[in-house]
């Protein structure tokens, strides 16, 4: 059996009617920049998530660029992030000008480590950037307490994590409305996937969403009027206007995400180290991440599963901390153990809405037959 990643052609199955006018109607009215469905998916996106504002742009890089910009990040600043995530987090923060500061992760959500975060502040930090990677949210309540210590701000990676939630003194808070801003990503593999690229900025912020608005539009808030220079950063119409119609679905999306992963954990949780969810938090599975006791078993039950036709992936097989990119900042082997530990023993197993029972337990029980398998 040949089990993919994630298959988008049976969402689109189920939606098809829906996507294909909603699609069409962009084509008759020709409102291809900015118009009507952007407008309309930037208020309905800004009420599901609980945030004052929602401004749409091309990318979740983008969204995390002129996030990052648009909170006053700038030249000679530090910014605390995570080095196990993808390059889009810290290149966004170089590309402002400020400087990367890798914290180490923790061994249960593979989240940044609040602890080594406050290890790492210095007179020049502004800022902490958590991803809530895989779609299980970072440990917001410690993060703001630090920010709120240090006279920092937070910004929200959640990419892979649009609808994970997160229980903040009592009260269930979507990821993306408990920092200064969020950075959403609609890359078509994503919890919320377009026809392309898009992503989303969304904040509370009445000046982020201000100087975001202009900044994603040349810096322009009126026609050939500039307050500053900025980006051709818009989302299409046509994006807008599929996004609009899974937006409908998302919830019960995620809800079929968590179903997939709660059939995994029941097959797999005596063999491998299956995704914890925090107490406080609700899991979005935009990936399902497994661990290994060691690199050799993990390696091998890759092996095994590509032998058999089953797509899985390393999200990610090498720290960002200790890449070629960021050879400058001078980080080496042994610095950041924990991360250097985990990327050697994580694996990702098929992960979407309509993954089937039967798949699943196909998939369990090539990871066991390989893990038997002792030498
Ligand atoms: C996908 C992703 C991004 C970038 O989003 P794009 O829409 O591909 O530009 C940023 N951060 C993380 C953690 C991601 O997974």
């Amino acid at each position: 059996m040949k089990v993919p990643l994630a298959d988008l052609t049976r969402e689109y199955k189920e939606l098809k009617s829906e996507i294909d006018s909603s699609i069409s109607k962009v084509i008759e009215r020709c409102d291809f920049i900015l118009g009507e469905d952007v407008h309309k998916f930037e208020e309905e996106f800004a009420k599901f998530n609980g945030t004052k504002y929602a401004i749409a742009v091309a990318s979740g890089t983008d969204a995390l660029r002129i996030g990052i910009m648009a909170s006053g990040i700038k030249q000679g600043d530090e910014v605390i992030t995570t080095p196990f995530t993808f390059i889009a987090t810290s290149e966004t923060i170089s590309q402002s000008g400020a400087k990367i500061v890798f914290a180490d992760i923790n061994e249960n959500d593979y989240n940044i480590d609040p602890k080594d975060i406050e290890k790492r502040i210095t007179k020049n930090t502004k800022a902490i950037l958590p991803v809530h990677l895989y779609g299980h949210p970072a440990r917001m309540k410690e993060i703001m307490d630090i920010a709120k210590r240090h006279n920092l701000i937070v910004i929200e990676d959640c990419a892979q994590a649009f609808t994970a939630k997160y229980n903040m003194e009592s009260q269930w808070k979507f990821v993306g409305s408990m920092g200064k801003c969020g950075a959403f990503s609609f890359f078509p593999a994503k919890n919320l996937g377009a026809y392309g690229d898009g992503g989303m900025i969304t904040t509370n912020d009445d000046n982020v969403a201000k100087l975001a608005n202009t900044l994603r539009n040349h810096g322009s808030s009126e026609r050939y009027l500039y307050e500053r220079e900025g980006f051709n950063s818009r989302l299409d119409t046509i994006q807008a206007a599929v996004l609009r119609v899974k937006l409908r679905n998302i919830v019960r999306f995620t809800e079929m995400r968590n179903k997939a992963a709660s059939k995994y954990n029941e097959l797999l949780k005596d063999v491998v180290k299956t995704p914890s969810t925090g107490e406080n938090c609700y899991h979005s599975f935009n990936y399902y991440t497994i661990r290994f006791e060691s690199k050799e078993i993990r390696d091998r039950v890759q092996k095994h599963l590509n032998e058999n036709g089953i797509a899985n992936q390393i999200y990610y097989p090498v720290s960002l901390h200790l890449q070629q990119a960021y050879k400058h900042l001078g980080y080496k082997k042994g610095d950041l153990p924990v991360v250097e530990k985990i990327q050697d023993e994580v694996l990702s197993l098929p992960m979407f809405p309509q993954l089937r029972d039967d798949e699943i337990e196909y998939v369990s029980e090539k990871v066991k037959e390989a893990i038997k398998v002792r030498c």
